[in-house]
C-alpha cells in the first residue's frame, strides 16, 4: 500500500486550525513553531502552549474528526507534514491486529479524557492532568484484553495454545462419527485459561483469524492421524471447526481453508465450518456468498449453538446449511422442562425436513440420549459420551470404542 503524506508551507502568523471548526487532519511539525490558544466565551483567548519540530498538532481530526480543541497559529514559518483522518484509518487497517487494537483503545480513551477536560474548561485545567489518564487505564477492561490478546501471540508461537477433540457419536449406530477441535490454552503461570476468555479477546483483537488458520491446519493433520491409528474403519470421520464472523471477513478465508485442507489431505467433505447464527444475520450476503463456495469445494456447514440466537427461521433457506447443532441449554432442560423438549423436537423435525444433520449438544446423562436417540436425533455429543481430549487419548478411545456400551 502507499502511504504518501502532503507537505504544507504555512507563513509565521497564520492561523493553522481554529478552535470550533470541524478538523479532517493532523499535523507532524517538520520545522517551525506554533502556539496552542484557547479561545474562551466572551472573547478572551489565553495561551497554553507551544509546540515545536517533531511533534504533533491537531491529533483529534484523526480520532472522530471532532471540531478542534483549539486555535493553532504558526509563530514560525512552519513546514508541516499532513495525516488526514482516512489516510490514519488505512494505515491502522493495514497494522498488526494488536497494533490496531492498542491504538483504537489508547486513542477513545483520549479522547474521554478530553471530553472531560473540556467540561472544567473554564478553569483552564487543560492539557488534563495525568492522574486522569490513569483513572481510566484501571478502570477498563481494555488494558487487561491487551494483555491477553499480547500473551495469546506468544502463545501460538510457542506451543501453550493446543487441541482438544470432543467425539459425536451416531445415536442410531452408537459409533464415533466424528469431533469436534476445541481450543486449549495452558499458560505457564496461570494455568487453564478458558476458550470463554480468551476467544472473545482475540477476536476482537482480529488475532482470531490466525488462531482459526492455526487451528483447521492443526485439526485436519490429526484427523488424518487419528483414522491412521485408530485400526480398520468402515467409514470416514469429520471434524467440526470453529469459525467466528472476523474469519469470514477476511478477503482470502475461503483460499485460505481450500488450501490448508488440501494441504493436510483430508477430504473437504470431512471438514464441518461451525459457525453461530449471529454471523449469518450479521453479514447475510457476505456469509451467503463464502458458504457457498465452501460448499462448493466440499465442505460441510453447521450452525452452531442453534436455537439461541433469533427467532426467524427464514434465513435457513437462504444459506447452504448441511447441520444444525442444537445448544446444549435446550439439552440440558430438556428432560425436566417441556418448553425445552419441545423445541428440541421442533429442531430435530426441521432438520428432517429440510434435509440437514442434527446433533444434540452437552448432553451429559444416560436418559438424555435414549431420549434423543428415540426422537430421530442424528448424531451427539456431550460429557456422558466423551469429554474433549488430547490427540492420543482420543485415538485410543476410538479404537476401543464400544458402540453398545452407551446404551
Ligand atoms: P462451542 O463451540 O459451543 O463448544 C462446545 C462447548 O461445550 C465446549 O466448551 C465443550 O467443552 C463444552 N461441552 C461439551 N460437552 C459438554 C457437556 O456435556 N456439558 C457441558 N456443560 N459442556 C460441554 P469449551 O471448550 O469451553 O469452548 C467454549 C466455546 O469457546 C465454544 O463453544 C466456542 O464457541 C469457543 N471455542 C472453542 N474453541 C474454539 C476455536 O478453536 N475457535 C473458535 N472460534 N471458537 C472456539
Ligand atoms: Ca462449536
Ligand atoms: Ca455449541
Amino acid at each position: 500500500m502507499n502511504f504518501s503524506n502532503e507537505k504544507k508551507s504555512i507563513k509565521a502568523g497564520d492561523i493553522i486550525m481554529r478552535q470550533g471548526e470541524p478538523g479532517h487532519a493532523a499535523y507532524i511539525i517538520e520545522s517551525g513553531r506554533v502556539e496552542i490558544v484557547l479561545e474562551q466565551p466572551g472573547g478572551k483567548a489565553q495561551s497554553v502552549g507551544t509546540r515545536g519540530a517533531g511533534t504533533i498538532i491537531g491529533e483529534m481530526a484523526i480520532v472522530d474528526n471532532a471540531p478542534r480543541t483549539a486555535t493553532v497559529r504558526a509563530i514560525e514559518d512552519c513546514e508541516l507534514l499532513e495525516i488526514t483522518a482516512d489516510d490514519f484509518g488505512r494505515r491502522l487497517n493495514a497494522a498488526d491486529p494488536v497494533l490496531k487494537m492498542t491504538t483504537q483503545v489508547i486513542l477513545t480513551r483520549y479522547r474521554d479524557m478530553l471530553t472531560r477536560a473540556d467540561i472544567s474548561r473554564d478553569s483552564l485545567n487543560w492539557p488534563p492532568p495525568e492522574s486522569l489518564e490513569l483513572d481510566y487505564a484501571q478502570s477498563s477492561d481494555a488494558l487487561a484484553n491487551i494483555k491477553i490478546a499480547n500473551e495469546f501471540k506468544e502463545a501460538l508461537n510457542h506451543d501453550e495454545i493446543s487441541l482438544h477433540y470432543q467425539p459425536i457419536i451416531n445415536l442410531q449406530t452408537g459409533e464415533v462419527a466424528g469431533f469436534e477441535a476445541l481450543m486449549r490454552w495452558f499458560h505457564p503461570e496461570k494455568g487453564f485459561i478458558s476458550p470463554g476468555i480468551f476467544i472473545p479477546v482475540i477476536e476482537e483483537s482480529g488475532l482470531i483469524v490466525l488462531a482459526s488458520r492455526w487451528a483447521l491446519r492443526e485439526a485436519c493433520l490429526a484427523l488424518k492421524r487419528i483414522e491412521n491409528r485408530a485400526g480398520y474403519l468402515d467409514r470416514k470421520l469429520f471434524m467440526g471447526v470453529n469459525f467466528s464472523s472476523h474469519d469470514f471477513a477476511s478477503e482470502d478465508f475461503v483460499d485460505g481453508v481450500y488450501t490448508t485442507i488440501s494441504e493436510s489431505d483430508v477430504d473437504p467433505s470431512q471438514v464441518h465450518l461451525e459457525i453461530t447464527e449471529r454471523l449469518l444475520i450479521h453479514q447475510p450476503d457476505n456469509a451467503k456468498e463464502t458458504l457457498e463456495m465452501c460448499r462448493k469445494a466440499g465442505m460441510s456447514i453447521a450452525i452452531d449453538d442453534f436455537g439461541t440466537g433469533y427467532s426467524s427461521l427464514s434465513y435457513l433457506h437462504y444459506f447452504p446449511i448441511d447441520t444444525l447443532k442444537i445448544d446444549q441449554s435446550f439439552v440440558r432442560d430438556m428432560t425436566k422442562n417441556d418448553a425445552s423438549l419441545e423445541l428440541v423436537k421442533s429442531i430435530i423435525s426441521l432438520g428432517k425436513n429440510m434435509k440437514m444433520k442434527v446433533i444434540a449438544e452437552g448432553v451429559e446423562h444416560k436418559e438424555e440420549g435414549l431420549l434423543l436417540r428415540d426422537l430421530g436425533c442424528d448424531l451427539a455429543q456431550g460429557y456422558y459420551f466423551a469429554r474433549p481430549a488430547a490427540e492420543k487419548d482420543v485415538t485410543e478411545l476410538v479404537k476401543n470404542w464400544d458402540p453398545a456400551e452407551k446404551f
